[in-house]
């Protein structure tokens, strides 16, 4: 009789929390194997969250802030992407997350929910639990930002999500090129298609999307945004024309990443310089 040994090759402490210069690239699905041991769990379909408020952003929006990324994005403003060992967090249950959502939300009188501060996808039968409960709950919407890491990889769990009446993504790209995707998320610069693979993946299942993209002129060259909209218009003109376009904002997390990545933090947010070469 032989017993089934699970062998995880890298531990979490493998992967890097701040991307360096000299940091050798991961394997994104590597850390999507770490990240899901340490912040999904089977029993109950649970995940691991930090808090649950209304934030600003959206006109006013419950958010449940999640822990666990597959990337490690050198502009990253989020506190639970690295999923440390030893924080104050709990696993919650879809339905205690809808609780907690919708408690948030009353106190404010919003109607809009989301998950944010880590890849929303991670745990997929805790997501495939908590949208059925959402389309049933007195939210309007539902907004999934996530980078498309598992959305590129797997089209079936894309027609799961896209079924759902208040799930509304949003597909945030990082880069335009191989060495854009490297440089700026840490991982091998291959995944760079995972993200287009993805918005295939939701046009196919008419999915409710859009797509959002990285493109400070601080962190991305001109050449690379030109080809980051022209891989985007390949896909959908109008996905292209409705591109929302982000800029880096000065949090203490994110400078902190960006000088670890090299990046003078005056230079940048104050004299406004992009990183240099920019890949
Ligand atoms: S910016 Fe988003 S995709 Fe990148 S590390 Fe942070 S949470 Fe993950």
């Amino acid at each position: 009789m032989y017993e089934l040994q699970i062998v995880h090759l890298m531990s979490i402490e493998a992967f890097p929390t701040l991307v360096t210069p000299n940091t050798p690239p991961f394997d994104q699905f590597e850390l999507v194997r770490e990240a899901k041991r340490h912040v999904c769990r089977v029993s109950g379909a649970a995940r691991k969250y930090t808090s649950f408020y209304v934030a600003g952003v959206y006109g006013g929006i419950a958010t449940a802030y999640a822990l666990g990324c597959s990337l490690r994005c050198i502009f990253c403003w989020s506190d639970s992407r690295d999923h440390q060992i030893g924080r104050r967090v709990s696993y919650y249950s879809p339905n205690q997350v809808v609780e907690e959502l919708w408690g948030a939300a009353r106190k404010k009188n919003v109607r809009k929910a989301r998950i944010s501060g880590a890849e929303p996808t991670l745990c997929k039968a805790h997501l495939l639990q908590l949208l059925p409960l959402i389309d049933d709950s007195g939210f309007e919407s539902f907004m999934l930002e996530t980078n498309g890491t598992l959305f590129g990889a797997d089209p079936d769990y894309v027609q799961e999500v896209a079924q759902y009446n208040k799930v509304h993504i949003r597909v945030g790209l990082k880069a335009g090129s191989p060495a854009g995707y490297q440089r700026r998320t840490g991982a091998f610069g291959d995944g760079f298609k995972l993200p287009f693979q993805a918005i295939k993946h939701l046009l196919d299942a008419e999915a409710s999307f859009h797509v959002a993209a990285m493109t400070d002129p601080r962190l991305m060259s001109a050449k690379e945004r030109t080809l980051l909209i022209e891989r985007l218009t390949e896909l959908s003109p109008q996905l292209a024309r409705n591109l929302e376009e982000e800029t880096c904002d000065r949090y203490p997390s994110t400078q902190r990443r960006l000088e670890a990545a090299g990046v003078d933090a005056i230079d940048f947010f104050v004299r406004r310089k992009p990183l240099n070469p920019l890949p």
